[in-house]
């Protein structure tokens, strides 16, 4: 019996960009890491260069962004670096930043794909063990829920539905297969509302928010002059953030998602509950002869 293996990346590559909330510039490195390492990030400006794994236990914020932090550091808007990362099948990984936050880039998880294909993903000698959903979990808030069925692939049904003529309600169904993710999740991007843009300013957020790095409406239209990347934009990149948000489980994930308006909050309430012991789920490793997964890693279209 052949088994999957876990993924670290052939080289470190490097980059930089402006960080949405923050408005910093900050610089970016990806390292490869050992088996059983896990993704951590690592702040090299503050002294010591503490570091901290991206777990949903470590997860102190979920204000328009998923924050991981611990005694003297946190690291925010990681969930879009997340999702590329779970997407390519990257298991184990050290994200060295040089502040507090991930770069946005252009509001998507494309340029992260294309970092990591550009390092190369390299399989190590490991078994990777995969978490497979057990029994039904629902977690909800008002008409927002997250509900989890198993399921022998990685399946997310995502409903949103915003009072706005260019949005309204959007439904879309995903599977992780042969490169889906780069063909149908990483290209699109965040997007918010121009009457909501003094308030978070105000609350210290978006200080780096621009067309160039986000989808953005105001009350009757799109103000980006290129238009969507896809006409469901917007629930696809809710699918984008809760598959980042599902990655801090620290394991890939076999289950059936559907979800209704839940945002990153919900997502980690979800995460508690579904790791806490109660036998929602449980992590083995995957038969690679008889999975659904291919060894190709995820392309972009
Ligand atoms: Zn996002």
């Amino acid at each position: 019996m052949s088994y999957s293996k876990q993924h670290t990346i052939g080289q470190s590559v490097w980059c930089s960009g402006v960080a949405l909330h923050c408005g910093l510039k900050v610089a970016l490195v990806l390292k490869p890491a050992p088996v059983d390492h896990g993704i951590r990030f690592l702040r090299t400006d503050i002294p010591g260069c503490p570091s901290i794994r991206a777990n949903y236990g470590n997860v102190v914020n979920t204000c328009q962004a998923t924050t991981i932090g611990s005694a003297g550091m946190a690291v925010s808007t990681i969930e879009h670096l997340m999702a590329a990362l779970y997407g390519c099948r990257v298991d184990n990984l050290l994200v060295e930043l040089s502040g507090p936050e991930a770069p946005i880039f252009d509001g998507s998880a494309a340029p992260y794909v294309k970092l990591i294909q550009k390092a190369s993903i390299v399989e190590q000698d490991a078994v990777r063990n995969y978490l497979t959903i057990q029994k039904p979990l629902t977690v909800s808030k008002g008409d927002s829920f997250i509900m989890a069925t198993p399921c022998d692939e990685f399946q997310v049904r995502y409903e949103i539905d915003y009072p706005h003529p260019c949005v309204g309600k959007q439904q879309y169904s995903w599977s992780l297969k042969n490169g889906s993710f780069g063909r149908e999740i990483a290209k699109a991007r965040t997007f918010g509302f121009l009457k909501d843009v003094r308030k978070l300013q105000k609350m210290g957020l978006i200080q780096g928010g621009s067309l160039a790095n986000s989808v953005v409406f105001d009350d009757h239209e799109l103000l980006n002059v290129d238009g969507f990347r896809y006409a469901d934009e917007c629930v696809r990149h809710k699918i984008l953030d809760f598959i980042g948000d599902l990655s801090l489980t620290g394991l890939p994930v076999l289950g059936s998602f559907a979800i209704r308006k839940a945002g990153h909050a919900l997502h980690s309430r979800f995460l508690t509950e579904l790791m806490d012991g109660k036998g929602y789920a449980t992590s083995k490793p995957l038969d690679f002869e008889s999975a659904y997964l291919s060894p190709e890693v995820s392309a972009l279209a």
